[in-house]
């Protein structure tokens, strides 16, 4: 099955010529869903012999050069495993900016390295780079300024949060970073999540603001007489940076606008879009900030708001009367009231889709969502020769609406070390958005973590906090990583989540979750004195904070008297010290005093500690949190430090 968290880099093509490289891109093909291509001639001269032909492939007549002329467009990412030389030949005349061209990857026919070559910020392919990396076990290389520097890529900082990229010298801009000159960020609308994955000592002076349209003048005067040597804005507004010498600027839009709009039946789509273009330029304001059209129920079929929906790709939120004439707007209409039930269709339309957007994302607000978020009061527009009219008003949500479906990823990280954890979770780790976990346990995958990336830690007792937060920031549309130590549905994370999810009314859709499994601490521990686990065994945790003592007593009682193998999870903390000791006792109403006990501290980690002993002294060595605890079943026996229970084979 293939790792779902390649998916935002579809389509993938993979091109190779040799039988090294078709080999290896066709192991890819395991993980990474894409299209292999060979040659006719490849094909030809291999098809008797199958092992040096791909399970899946595609196949080209011409020369790869033309072929990749014809194709270049079908992909957003196309993984070579070729030499450089010959890609950069290959694709040179075909690339055209960074805004188009997909992200071009190169794999030595070895597998040894993965180098981002080209579309390294906006093709993707520096992150995907990092991932096939992972993928394979290579090392990546990675050449860009930003990623050296640890800071996000300028041109990519919105991507997450769907922020569209608006005018600016961006070339200039991040000419300016890598130079590590100061940069002005002057944020007035949006996430400012992305701010927290800053290193210390970045080259960014942030100011935030969440002001309306209002505050803007003031600060605009004051950054004028800036000492930056660049500026980026991430805001509604629509500034003409043209016209202002000096320092290259840009500018990000986050999409918080709603734009209600009340109109005649048959108005055409052209009127609309003229009304919609005008009233933004009027107030300055970017068409790019639009996060959807809001409108009465009523209107949810007329064609010229459902076609100007369409093609700018935007979602229409509609509201019933009822609703609508319960909203206070500044500009109410007694004729409107009389046609269609409410005083108000477009400011109240407006008010209404920004409330209910902000109500739906209520837990990332850190404030007291606004109560009246109306920025442009009632703009009419009619013309003589179109038909129809259109009312305009332009509301704003605190939030912003990324046009994304939210990705949750469950993710069990083994015991500790890296190499313990599975591909396809460290593949989703680096993918993620948002990483949010354990302190101690983000810490344990620091390495895998890309610039830019955010990174929750919440202490051990937040694991509510850490899941209601998880599910807040996929629900508006990010990929979210919340990772467990050993596997997330063991006594992990993965659990709680689904059911928070469920509790919230989820679909099981959406945002899509997929759980990453990880090797548990029971096999983990298991791995290190040799086969304990090899018979019937199961796990008891002895944690009695979620689970009553009875119900746990009457867990290591079965355990005990069905001779299973048992593997004690949280045998010990500060606070709780007897349960261990009645765990104890019971077993030894079952079982010998020889019976063989594993006592497996830190397993996998710097300081992992390993003792054989016997169920009768068990109770003398070190027991914390950190350990698990593996007691055999009667045939279980320890041979010097190891530990094994027969399955029969040899009897
Ligand atoms: N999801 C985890 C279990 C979390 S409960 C898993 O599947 O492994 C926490 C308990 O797991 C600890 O109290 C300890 O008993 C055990 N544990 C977790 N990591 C461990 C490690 N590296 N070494 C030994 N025990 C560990």
């Amino acid at each position: 099955m293939t790792n779902p968290t390649f998916s935002q880099f579809q389509p993938i093509g993979f091109m190779g010529t040799t039988p090294q490289a078709v080999q290896l891109l066709d192991s890819l093909q395991n993980s990474i869903d894409g299209n292999l291509w060979i040659s006719k001639n490849y094909a030809q001269r291999y098809h008797q012999d199958q092992t040096l032909l791909p399970e899946k492939f595609n196949i080209y007549n011409s020369a790869l050069k033309e072929h990749l002329a014809v194709i270049w467009q079908n992909y957003n990412s196309l993984i070579f495993c070729l030499a450089t030389g010959a890609v950069v030949r290959l694709i040179a005349p075909l690339l055209k900016d960074k805004a188009d061209d997909p992200a071009i990857i190169v794999i030595d026919p070895e597998g040894r390295f993965v180098i981002s070559l080209c579309g390294g910020h906006q093709g993707g392919a520096d992150l995907l780079t990092k991932m096939v990396a992972l993928q394979i076990g290579a090392t990546p290389i990675i050449t860009g300024a930003s990623n050296s520097l640890s800071l996000p890529g300028i041109d990519i900082l919105g991507r997450p949060y769907g922020w569209r990229k608006g005018q600016g010298s961006w070339t200039k801009l991040m000419m300016e970073i890598a130079r590590q000159n100061t940069i002005e960020v002057i944020q007035e609308a949006g996430s400012n999540l992305w701010q927290s994955s800053l290193p210390k000592g970045h080259i960014f002076s942030l100011s935030n603001s969440n002001g309306r349209l209002g505050n803007w003048g003031d600060r605009e005067e004051i950054s004028s007489e800036s000492v930056y040597q660049g500026k980026i804005w991430i805001s509604v507004k629509q500034r003409d940076l043209s016209g202002e010498p000096g320092i290259p600027q840009g500018q990000w839009h986050p999409r918080v606008l709603w734009v209600g709009i009340g109109c005649e039946r048959g108005t055409s789509k052209q009127l609309i879009n003229q009304a919609i273009t005008e009233t933004f330029a009027k107030y300055n304001l970017a068409e790019k900030a639009i996060a959807g059209i809001a409108t009465i129920d009523i209107k949810a079929d007329e064609i010229g708001i459902v076609e100007v929906c369409r093609d700018r790709d935007l979602p229409l939120q509609t509201f019933a009367a009822q609703t609508l004439k319960q909203v206070v707007v500044p500009t109410p209409s007694a004729i409107v009231n009389q046609e269609v039930g409410t005083p108000s269709v477009a400011e109240a339309a407006a008010i209404s889709a920004a409330l209910l957007f902000d109500s739906q994302n209520i837990k990332l607000l850190e404030q007291e969502p606004k109560t009246n978020p109306l920025i442009v009061k009632k703009q009419i527009f009619k013309q003589e020769q179109q038909p129809g009219a259109v009312t305009v008003a332009i509301a704003q949500s605190e939030i912003e609406y990324t046009g994304k479906l939210g990705k949750l990823y469950l993710v069990g990280i083994g015991p500790g070390s890296l190499d313990q954890i599975t591909t396809a979770a460290k593949t989703a780790i680096t993918g993620a958005d948002v990483v949010i976990g354990y302190s101690l346990y983000v810490d344990l995958v620091q390495p895998l973590f890309r610039v830019g990336q955010v990174i929750e830690s919440l202490p051990i007792t937040q694991e509510k906090q850490r899941g209601e937060r998880a599910i807040a920031l996929a629900n508006q549309g990010l990929t979210v990583a919340v990772i467990s130590s050993g596997d997330c549905g063991i006594y992990g994370m993965a659990g709680l989540v689904l059911e928070q999810l469920k509790l919230n009314n989820w679909d099981g859709q959406t945002p899509q979750v997929r759980v990453f499994p990880g090797i548990s601490a029971l096999q983990a521990a298991a791995s290190r004195v040799g086969a304990p686990l090899m018979h019937d065994f199961c796990a008891i945790s002895l944690s009695d904070l979620l689970t009553p003592w009875k119900v746990i007593m009457k867990r290591l009682e079965a355990a005990a008297m069905g001779d299973f193998v048992t593997s004690i999870y949280n045998p010990r903390s500060q606070k709780r010290v007897q349960q261990i000791v009645k765990a104890q006792e019971i077993f030894l109403q079952y079982r010998e005093p020889d019976t063989p006990v594993a006592i497996v501290r830190s397993v996998y980690r710097d300081d992992e500690q390993i003792t054989v002993t016997s169920l009768e002294k068990m109770l003398e060595h070190p027991i914390d949190m950190l350990t698990t605890i593996i007691i055999g079943n009667s045939n279980t026996y320890s041979h010097g430090d190891w530990m094994i229970t027969p399955r029969g084979y040899l009897q």
